[in-house]
């Protein structure tokens, strides 16, 4: 469903991403990890071209991603045609990111009618079945400052979900929370990913990547370092750097 091919990004005058390559199969959950700095946000946000790349390509369900053929090369696409693409990847940050004037009902049914063109009673519809869900059928018009960084992080999932997506990317959902609130944001992602939700999480809980994930990702300095099967990744890392950060995480 996702296939980055040498993907390149310099942020700042570096090279953030050196040559990414990447694939991520349909329903597959794929943990990143790796040490600060070493691109992984970065990596997400050039695959809902948040960021465009300097070189390479990243497609999702066979399409370029921000840019399209024309007479041999590749251009930007437009940026209508660019916000349907993204409309298609639900993303969810460590700091929720909720809409602080809008109910729970509306931050949700906000893009799905706007963005998708839904009829309002068909999202709110779906609006419900998402809150209840994520495990909070009797919140849905709370505002968000009514709400624990726990329940707010479960509401930015559900609205995510509202449009309807292919792929999730997490970057650090849990890593604004404390330990408490972080177990009941996981069960709503582990959950997303028994139903086959493909997706791709960014994560320092090392543990719950293990539990999680199909395969993993270690990234180090722009680079992928380490990729296979999670249990693989986890019992017999190859490279020095990636069994280094391992054995200091778990
Ligand atoms: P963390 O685990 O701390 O979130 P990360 O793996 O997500 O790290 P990125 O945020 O992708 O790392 O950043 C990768 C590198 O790019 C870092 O060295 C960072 O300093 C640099 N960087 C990120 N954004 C910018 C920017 N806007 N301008 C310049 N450099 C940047
Ligand atoms: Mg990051």
């Amino acid at each position: 469903l996702v296939r980055c091919e040498n993907v390149w990004k310099k942020l700042g005058g570096n090279d953030v991403l050196k040559g990414i390559n990447l694939e991520v199969g349909r329903g597959e959950v794929v943990s990143l990890l790796g040490p600060s700095g070493a691109g992984k946000s970065t990596l997400l946000r050039c695959i809902n071209a948040i960021e465009y790349i300097d070189r390479g390509l990243v497609y999702v369900d066979d399409v370029p991603v921000g840019c399209e053929e024309s007479s041999g090369g590749y251009m930007r696409v437009s940026e209508q045609r660019l916000s349907r693409q993204r409309a298609d990847i639900g993303m969810v940050f460590q700091n929720f990111n909720l809409f602080p004037h809008m109910s729970v009902l509306q931050n949700i049914i906000d893009a799905p009618v706007r963005v998708r063109k839904e009829k309002k009673s068909d999202a709110i519809e779906h609006a419900h079945e998402l809150i209840k869900r994520v495990g909070l059928p009797e919140k849905a018009n709370a505002y968000p400052r009514h709400l624990s960084g726990g329940q707010q992080q479960r509401i930015a999932i559900a609205r995510a979900l509202a449009m309807r997506p292919k792929l999730m990317l997490f970057d650090e959902p849990t890593s604004a929370l404390d330990p408490y609130l972080t177990n009941e944001v996981l069960d709503v992602i582990k959950d997303l990913a028994q139903s086959g939700m493909t997706m791709i999480i960014v994560t320092h809980e090392v543990r719950f990547a293990r539990e999680v994930s199909d395969k993993t990702t270690i990234m180090g300095n722009g680079k992928i370092i380490e990729a296979g099967d999670t249990e693989q990744v986890f019992s017999s890392p190859s490279n020095p750097i990636a069994q280094d950060f391992l054995s200091n995480s778990l």
